[in-house]
């Protein structure tokens, strides 16, 4: 039996719902999902690509795959696909993919580009995730995954927008994990670092120019990531050598908690915040 049969003959998974999916990491994933058993439903603005693709992966893998063309960024598109998230019983996995990146610093930036990557990276995935999860906790089960980036845990590197938005995405995740786990949701954020994709060449910098020695494939990309999201981890780094690396930076995070919010300032402020007690005391009695 030729692996391809077998994944012909893989069981039905339900329908993962992957957004970007008309080529960069989406659609790597989009290939590996269908040979998985997963049905799809593949969202982007380009519909000729994502045909093509959705019409491989029908002869290929023998499951059913639909082709959603929208754009995220666009208000009418982006109801309809929550709507769709919201009213199909057999979504068991959303996969927020699609995203833009910017490499100028935000002084040298467009701030309707940043706004568009604000609207996508942020505001769609919000939207997206928030129509999918009530169904999955009535349904009591499905998977969030969330591609994020490296620069959410290095804000130095690129535009400080897009690290942020990409930090949001890792906090909606831990924060998700944290509200829907026990109700059998499945999330996971996936932090690529940089991955060999038309990505680089949209933000403003080729891919080619980068050292290719930080430049991973898509496939080796995605394997690693299926790889964490089978072995059930939250954050997955596929570059990262040694996971205890991050598990040490997520504990000392986790160790700030209980001193986060308190009644009285550190001692390292209680002076300067006298001072100015009696500073106001002073000016209100003169
Ligand atoms: P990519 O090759 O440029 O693919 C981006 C995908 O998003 C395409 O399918 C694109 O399709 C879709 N898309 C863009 N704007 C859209 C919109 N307004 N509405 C709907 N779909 C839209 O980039 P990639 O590298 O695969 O990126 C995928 C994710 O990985 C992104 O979230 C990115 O931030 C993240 N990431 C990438 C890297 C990297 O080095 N490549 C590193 C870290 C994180 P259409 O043009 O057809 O709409």
């Amino acid at each position: 039996m030729s692996s391809q049969d077998i994944a012909i003959s893989a069981p039905g998974k339900g329908t993962a719902l992957i957004t970007g999916a008309s080529t960069g990491i989406g659609a790597v994933y989009a290939e590996r999902l269908a040979r998985r058993g997963y049905d799809l439903v593949l969202v982007a603005r380009n519909k000729e690509r994502l045909e093509a693709l959705a019409e491989r992966l029908v002869r290929e893998t023998g499951r059913r795959v639909e082709v959603l063309a929208a754009d995220l960024t666009a208000t009418a598109d982006l109801r309809r696909v929550e709507e769709r998230l919201r009213s199909d019983e057999r979504i068991t996995l959303l996969l927020n993919n699609a995203g833009l990146g910017a490499t100028a610093t935000l002084l040298d930036s467009d701030p309707d580009q940043i706004d568009t990557m604000i609207q996508l990276n942020v505001v769609a995935l919000t939207r997206l995730t928030r129509a999918v999860a009530p169904g999955f906790v009535a349904r009591g089960g499905g998977a969030l995954i969330n591609i994020a980036s490296i620069v959410a845990l290095s804000p130095e590197l690129l535009n400080g927008s897009y690290s942020g938005s990409k930090a949001y995405v890792v906090n909606l995740s831990q924060s998700l994990h944290h509200e829907l786990g026990a109700k059998g949701v499945k999330v996971q954020a996936v932090l690529p670092g940089a991955t060999r994709t038309d990505f680089w060449g949209i933000a403003g910098v080729p891919v080619e120019h980068l050292p290719q020695e930080i430049v991973m494939s898509a496939e080796d990309l995605v394997d690693s990531a299926l790889a964490g999201f089978d072995a059930g981890e939250l954050i997955t780094i596929p570059s990262l050598p040694d996971v205890e690396d991050w598990k040490r930076f997520d504990a000392a995070r986790q160790a700030l908690g209980p001193n986060l919010s308190r009644s009285v300032p550190a001692a390292r402020y209680a002076n300067a915040a006298t001072a100015t007690a009696t500073a106001t005391a002073t000016a209100t009695a003169a």
